[in-house]
């Protein structure tokens, strides 16, 4: 029996619907499985929908990701079993989304002006459809036209920070996403520390921000981690009293992406879905 706190829909940048999405859950016998898409929850009430008329025992937990900006890092904050259909919280969304927009329309320019043609933008909005515009759909559109190889180029050569199509987000910051977090009932999680390209000093300064601003856990386990980092964020997670969080970050099948895939937690971290395994079951009623 699988958790995975951590995957992506077509609402953000992952290639499944909520639909194809649930069954593959399913198939990988997954069995509590939490939505987080970027800065949307518009994935839950469909997931959810189908969840019950499925009628299958698979528990869906309503998150999501916020995109927050701290020293010029862009860190990821989790929102996990949260009010998803809180009003408050869906315009504070609102904000982050007309964020999006407008970034990704400065980003469009400078691919244009470096040579890329001015059909990017829509390629990249046809792409993310009524889901939120990422990077990765920019990513996707300049391979689709030729203009690079892979993924990784497009992130090289144009989209990753400081590369010539760079533009710096306006995002809010970690303690205002860990706020919007817990007045919608959710509970904050910071998402892969690793993958930040903080040194220890500056995660430790992270960590505890995020902490005092009301933050309840980190990834603990996630895709890609070597022994040693794993040891050391279940050592950071006792140190800090922080929950543990476990999630594939799953955006599309690959050879190295399936859903609920190695994700047991070590014996040492208090696993996240303490905090609302015993409570009233939010989705179920
Ligand atoms: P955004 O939130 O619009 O900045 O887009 C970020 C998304 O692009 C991430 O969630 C990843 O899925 C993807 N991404 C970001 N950086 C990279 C990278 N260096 N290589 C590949 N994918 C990336
Ligand atoms: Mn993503
Ligand atoms: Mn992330
Ligand atoms: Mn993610």
């Amino acid at each position: 029996m699988k958790i995975d706190l951590h995957c992506h829909t077509h609402y953000s940048d992952g290639a499944l619907s909520p639909s194809e999405l649930l069954m593959r859950a399913l198939n990988q016998h997954v069995y509590v499985l939490a939505i987080t898409d970027h800065d949307t929850v518009d994935a839950i009430d469909s997931i959810i929908a189908l969840q019950q008329k499925e009628k299958r025992a698979l528990k869906i937990v309503p998150g999501v990701e916020i995109s927050t900006a701290w020293h010029g890092f862009d860190i990821h904050i989790l929102g996990l079993n949260i009010h998803w259909q809180d009003e408050i919280f869906a315009e504070r969304l609102k904000q982050q989304q007309a964020n999006r927009l407008q970034r990704a329309q400065k980003i469009a320019d400078k691919l244009t002006a470096a040579g890329l043609g001015d059909a990017i933008y829509d390629d990249a909005k046809a792409l993310a459809g009524e889901g939120q515009l990422t990077r990765a759909h920019f990513a996707r559109a300049l391979i689709a036209s030729g203009k690079v190889d892979n993924f990784d180029q497009a992130f090289k050569k144009y989209l990753g920070k400081g590369k010539r199509a760079f533009v710096k987000p306006n995002w809010i910051s970690v303690s205002e996403a860990t706020q919007w977090i817990n007045e919608a009932g959710g509970v904050a999680v910071l998402a892969h520390p690793s993958r930040y390209d903080l040194s220890a000093k500056w995660l430790r300064r992270l960590m505890l921000e995020f902490k005092t601003a009301g933050g309840k856990g980190i990834e603990v386990i996630y895709p890609g981690l070597s022994p040693s980092l794993k040891n050391q964020l279940s050592l950071y997670a006792k140190e800090y009293a922080f929950y543990g969080s476990a999630g594939s970050d799953f955006h599309a099948p690959g050879r190295w992406s399936e859903l609920g895939r190695h994700l047991a937690l070590p014996d040492s971290v208090t696993p996240v879905w303490q905090l609302w395994e015993d409570a009233e079951p939010r989705v179920d009623s």
